[in-house]
């Protein structure tokens, strides 16, 4: 990764859990492939997840440009925003955070609950489209960082999920521990599972894959809709991400894949799939997946063992991208009762 700025944030590298019981809940040996677990649930950073890889780099570029503030966007209930929250405290930096909420006075719980126990300044945007994650944020981001310019203070916007060339690096230094890991282990899965959202997860690991020569092929899992604009962002990061790194590779279209078959009928809207997966993990190996990403990525890895789709003497990765947080809300809480 050259000398490409890195601000430590994160406890790296992540565990590897080889998920035994589960397998044995689907099926066993006979019927399932091994299903190895890379927890990046506990990186660590304001209770872990993805986003600490991608703000590594984010939080570096923003110190290097002499930034005081960062500010970001997402969903009220975004991992991201609180993961952002977190990294600025302990930066010394201003955060202020745009969300979209359905409802003008949303419920503190959850990553909302951390937002504020680390300090950031929140401010709401009314909701438009179910099926997507976010609003008509730009116009209230434009006028945050007129206001911190007012105040004399620089403002670092980091787009939607962290999602820019610099946030997808993350990925590609995550690839490459990845496939030490798994090689250390002597083993060569053939699948990656994760859930994709604003899909800088996504241009990383593509790139990283390439980068690294992972053996698995990349089984991207749609958590929200908007599919043609969100491969188009995931071709731009990855690429710009290769400019950075100076490296020829590039990726394509093609390359970056998503299953649409789990998104159910919206963004942040449980499926029933997702929902019986969160059970048998918690049940097996005391893992938690959370209802809006990870639930509905895993769903797909059930739904294909169950298919007899992978044979069974595979190895199979899936990346637990975190946001536990979100299970401690009214809407999941409403889902046990
Ligand atoms: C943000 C997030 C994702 C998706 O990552 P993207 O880079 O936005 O595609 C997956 N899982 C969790 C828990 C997340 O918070």
């Amino acid at each position: 990764m050259g000398d490409l700025p890195r601000y430590p944030l994160a406890t790296l590298p992540t565990p590897i859990t080889d998920a035994v019981r589960l397998r044995d809940a689907l099926g066993g040996p006979a019927r399932c492939p091994r299903i190895l677990i890379k927890r990046d649930d506990l990186t660590g950073l304001g209770l872990g997840g993805n986003k600490a890889r991608k703000l590594e780099y984010l939080i570096a570029d923003a110190l290097a440009l002499g930034a005081h503030t960062v500010i970001t966007t997402g969903a009220v209930q975004s991992n991201h925003a609180r993961m952002t929250a977190a990294a600025a405290c302990i930066a010394g930096l201003r955060c202020v955070l745009v969300l979209t909420s359905r409802y003008e006075v949303p419920a503190l719980e959850g990553n909302l609950l951390l937002d504020r126990l680390f300090g950031a300044e929140v401010r709401f945007v009314p909701a438009e489209d179910p099926m997507l994650a976010v609003g008509r944020d730009e116009e209230m981001v434009a006028e945050v960082v007129r206001e911190e310019a007012a105040a004399g203070r620089l403002a670092y916007v980091i787009p939607v999920g962290g999602s820019s060339a610099v946030g997808a690096l993350g990925y590609v230094s995550g690839t490459a521990e990845l496939v030490g890991q798994l090689r250390d282990m002597g083993v060569a899965p053939t699948r990656l599972y994760f859930g994709s959202g604003s899909r800088g997860t996504q241009a990383g690991l593509t790139l990283g894959a390439r980068l690294s020569h992972a053996t698995y092929k990349l089984w991207g899992v749609a958590v929200s809709a908007g599919e043609p604009e969100k491969i188009e962002r995931a071709k731009k990061a990855a690429n710009d991400a290769a400019a950075l790194l100076g490296v020829e590779a590039r990726v394509d279209r093609e390359d970056l894949f998503t299953d649409q078959g789990f998104i159910g009928e919206g963004y942040g809207i449980p499926t029933p799939a997702g929902l019986e997966a969160i059970d048998l993990v918690a049940r097996t190996e005391a893992i938690l997946l959370d209802p809006v990403y990870t639930s509905k990525g895993f769903s797909a890895l059930v739904r294909h063992v169950r298919d007899g789709d992978i044979p069974p003497t595979d190895t199979i990765v899936f990346l637990h991208t975190g946001g536990v947080p979100a299970l401690f809300t009214r809407e999941f809480v409403a889902t046990r009762a």
